[in-house]
Parts: C-alpha cells; structure tokens; sequence
C-alpha cells in the first residue's frame, strides 16, 4: 500500500495543481492533499475553505483504484507525513525557479526523515506559468482566470471579493 501526500498552501486550488494530483492517481493507491494551515501567510481562504473547495473538486475526478483524502496540517511536513503513515511527498515542478527551493526541502526532509522519498512530477506545460499567487493578482486586477482553475473556485473568488467590497 503506496500513500503519498500531495502538500500545499493551495490558496487556492489551480488546475496545475490538479493536474498533478490526476497523474499521481497512477502511481499510488492513497493521495493525501494537505493543505498547509498557515494564518501568518494571510491566505485568501482559510485552510478549512480550502479543505472545503479541494474536497468538491476532486469528488468529479477519475480516481481509478487510488483513494483521494483531503486534510489539513501544521508543523513539520514530514512529522505530518509520518502521522499518516506515507512514504512518498509528491511535489510539482514549474521553472527552474521551483527547483532550487524544492531541492532544499527536499534534502533537508529527506535529512529529517530518510524513511520519506520526495518524488516530483513535471507541470503540464498548459499550466507550467499558473500559481496561486498569480492568479489572485490578476483576479484582483480584474483579468480573467477562467481555464486556469475549476469554476467553483472562480465562483468562490467571486463571492470573497464581493462580501470584501461591501
Ligand atoms: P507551496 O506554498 O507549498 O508551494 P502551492 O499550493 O503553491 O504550495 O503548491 C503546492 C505544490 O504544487 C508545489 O509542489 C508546487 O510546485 C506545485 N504546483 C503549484 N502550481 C503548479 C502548477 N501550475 N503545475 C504543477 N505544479 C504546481
């Protein structure tokens, strides 16, 4: 029994990201997708808003034989990873700009737990230039994200900045 944890801000969730959790549904027989419970960020959404939106999303997705779980977590990533008994951290490559801090954390979970194997997995190249951050920035400028992340995202994106103008 392969488990991996999928771990991330995700705030909120993009089609990259989901790209990344449809083919590592393939490679495991359990995927936890953890969002990372992080006030000091000041995320858009709070981490049970983005439990929330993952867990609508991912219930239309074709999972074949692997179980898809959505939890959220502080601390330690690998003290997390252990908690749940995983094996495998999956993270996702953009830019070569991902590669020198994933490399970093990588080496230093893999330093704290050697039992842990950090496994990454190449971006869609539709989706290789979309991260969260941007995508809230253009949002917030008014451009369209739509095709970038699923239309309940959107939607909720819509409704948080509605409430926010009143
Ligand atoms: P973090 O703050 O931990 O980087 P993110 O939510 O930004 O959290 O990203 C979670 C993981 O998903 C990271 O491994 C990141 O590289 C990956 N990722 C983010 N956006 C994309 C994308 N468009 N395509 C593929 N992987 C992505």
């Amino acid at each position: 029994m392969k488990r991996a944890v999928f771990p991330g801000s995700f705030d909120p969730i993009t089609k990259g990201h989901l790209d990344i959790i449809e083919r590592s549904t393939g490679l495991f027989d359990e995927i936890v997708i953890a969002v990372l419970d992080n006030p000091d960020k000041r995320p858009m959404f709070s981490s049970g808003e983005r439990c929330e939106m993952i867990s609508e999303v991912v219930e239309q997705m074709e999972t074949g034989n692997c179980a898809l779980k959505v939890d959220s977590f502080s601390g330690l990533l690998v003290d997390y990873v252990k908690s749940v008994n995983g094996q495998v951290i999956v993270r996702g490559l953009r830019a070569v700009s991902d590669y020198e801090y994933e490399l970093r954390m990588a080496l230093m979970n893999r330093h704290l737990e050697p039992g842990i194997e950090t496994v990454f997995l190449m971006a869609a190249e539709e989706y290789s230039y979309v991260s969260s951050r941007l995508l809230k920035q253009v949002f917030q400028l008014g451009g369209s994200v739509d095709r970038l992340i699923p239309e309940l995202v959107e939607k909720r994106m819509r409704d948080k900045q509605k409430r926010e103008k009143e």
